[in-house]
């Protein structure tokens, strides 16, 4: 028997929910629904510098106003929580030790002025495909260059570290995107990125694809700003001996502004009259108050349904669909 299908909704607390954000959570609902499964809510606030006070309720109240409810979410547990990453610390970092136990990820030790330095001596070799990593792996092979012995006693004087993950130099990664079918990156485009930052805190990369794993999930459906993070990801689940329960990936087309130039973004909203948020937001730090959708008095079922008809017709000349048709 196939696995129930469960899909998630995973914003950022950085800010208001945004109309793109709302559309994503749309899809992932509609498709966990048609397909009787499990939608789930995740918050990623790991970014603590980009943590802004009152965004998760502000998420929260906006999906509720469009009917857009979560079987799982912070606000309303399942067995796979808890669904804040900022409660799941120490989840990560047994995965980020465990890479490295298996020779798959490493500690690094570099300033930012050695990283600095070394960006601009590939500039000035002219590589073009730079792997900006670090000074504990050399750049043409996969050795590194502290000790084991080395990097313990770097820690234990109290050394700040990260954990990177050791990128392979030669590998084809390929995933079958639902959308944009057969994607192929070369490794040695991808950075050795960080996993588990000087903060103890993850990246999204670990955090995403760990908790994307732990809490069962079959279908990825998110933005197609996204899509460049996928290999790495597919690169995770392969390290992490994930392969075989790895979710499919659907990395949605963007809402683009009017004029089709560039995506549409929160600022829109002032410059063209043109309200981009579900509700009314108060911006925690100026006091600005940009209304939404609610205010200017739409109903959350044309809403729902505007964002249905963004890039998809039911073939017909149906016009109208509720939440429950759609
Ligand atoms: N936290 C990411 C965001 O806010 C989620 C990306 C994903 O769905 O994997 O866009």
């Amino acid at each position: 028997m196939e696995n129930k299908v469960r899909v998630r909704f995973a914003p950022s607390p950085t800010g208001p929910l945004h109309i793109g954000g709302v559309r994503t959570a749309l899809f992932n609902y509609l498709f966990a629904k048609h397909n009787g499964g499990d939608f789930l809510v995740r918050i990623e606030d790991t970014d603590q510098s980009r943590f802004v006070e009152g965004a998760e309720e502000y998420i929260r109240q906006s999906l509720e106003w469009a009917g857009i409810v979560a079987d799982e979410a912070p606000w309303n547990p399942g067995d796979c929580g808890p669904y804040r990453q900022s409660e799941r610390k120490e989840i990560y970092k047994e995965y980020a030790e465990q890479l490295v136990k298996d020779g798959l990820a490493y500690y690094a030790f570099d300033t930012s002025e050695e990283l600095e330095e070394m960006r601009e001596r590939l500039k000035a070799a002219r590589v073009n495909t730079p792997q900006y990593n670090s000074m504990t792996r050399t750049q043409m092979t996969n050795s590194l260059t502290l000790s084991e012995e080395e990097v313990k006693e770097r820690i234990e004087s109290g050394a700040p570290y990260v954990i990177r993950l050791k990128v392979p130099k030669k590998e084809e990664i390929r995933l079958n995107d639902m959308v944009r079918g057969w994607v192929m990156v070369h490794s040695h485009t991808i950075d050795d990125k960080i996993l588990m930052k000087s903060d103890g805190m993850p990246t999204y990369h670990l955090a995403n694809v760990v908790d994307d794993h732990l809490m069962g999930i079959t279908h990825v459906i998110r933005g197609e700003e996204w899509l460049p993070s996928a290999p790495l990801h597919v690169l995770l689940y392969k390290y992490l001996g994930w392969e075989d329960t790895m979710p499919r990936f659907a990395h949605l087309p963007l809402l683009l502004k009017p004029d089709g130039n560039g995506k549409l973004s929160k600022r829109d909203g002032d410059k063209m009259g043109f309200a981009v948020f579900p509700l009314e937001w108060k911006d925690p730090q100026s006091g600005d108050i940009s209304r939404g959708f609610k205010e200017d008095g739409f109903l959350a079922d044309a809403f729902i349904n505007f964002l249905s008809f963004l890039g998809w017709n039911p073939g017909d000349e149906r016009e109208f669909f509720t939440l429950q048709e759609l």
